[in-house]
């Protein structure tokens, strides 16, 4: 375990005493726990919701084109692959065998056969594929982050702040509560469990997921391209690489 010496918060400028074993005060504990590190603030849904609409506005101008369709059900794949990835870590896990491929590298490594922030964090992303019940709420979302990301860089304090806001915002749900008296949407959070190193991971795996339909999007809105056919052959090209 590292030690911190001293007994001022780590946090520049902050002249309170640490808390605990912690490098920081309480204050800055917190913001690191639930926001991904000091200075970083959260992002709220009023921030994000021009760049959701941006995204979705794109994929509603090409919704009758084969090449939007293509591109979304690509996305679909994906995802699809994510959940599977998910699926056989879990399974790995329950059989109590490596989760990793190359067993005879890792092992002479000491590579313990999981690691519990993965294994939750997988946990989490089957509950959003279970929970949620149209995917494209995830496509559309990360592409929002990532595109207010090139647009207001200073917004996020650090990579991991980014993959950690990520998380918090598109990996939200509520759960369903189902009461004697019939259904009632409940509004229990799972990201308030989720600890900041999963929200990393998970984060990290939506941004490889649907990240580059974001990037695409932001660079056509660079251009200024307002001929939607233009933006949508930018588009499918951009994203060609990816079927
Ligand atoms: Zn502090």
């Amino acid at each position: 375990m590292t030690k911190y010496y001293g007994t001022r918060c780590h946090a520049e400028g902050c002249r309170k005493d640490r808390a605990g074993f912690s490098r920081f005060c309480d204050r800055h504990r917190r913001e690191v726990v639930l926001q991904g590190e000091v200075g970083q603030r959260r992002i709220r849904v009023p921030e994000l919701s021009p760049y959701v609409q941006l995204v979705e506005r794109r994929l509603a101008a090409g919704r009758h084109s084969p090449e939007i369709q293509d591109l979304v059900k690509s996305f679909h794949r994906r995802w699809c692959d994510l959940v599977s990835e998910a699926e056989r870590y879990i399974d790995c896990v329950e059989k109590e065998i490596p989760t990793w491929d190359h067993p005879t590298i890792r092992r002479s490594q000491g590579a313990p056969l999981y690691r519990e922030f993965e294994l939750r964090s997988y946990q989490h992303i089957l509950r959003m594929e279970r929970v949620e019940t149209d995917w494209t709420r995830f496509l559309v979302e990360t592409a929002a982050m990532i595109i207010f990301r090139e647009f207001e860089p200073h917004r996020f304090v650090t990579d991991r702040s980014f993959f950690v806001q990520l998380a918090t915002r598109v990996g939200r749900m509520r759960r369903r509560v189902v009461f004697e008296d019939g259904p009632r949407a409940g509004q229990l959070v799972y990201m308030s469990r989720i600890a900041v190193k999963e929200k990393h991971f998970i984060g990290q795996q939506l941004s490889a997921c649907f990240g580059p339909l974001g990037l695409h999007l932001a660079n056509i809105e660079l251009m200024g391209l307002e001929d939607e056919d233009d933006s949508r052959r930018i588009l499918s090209e951009g994203l060609a690489a990816l079927r």
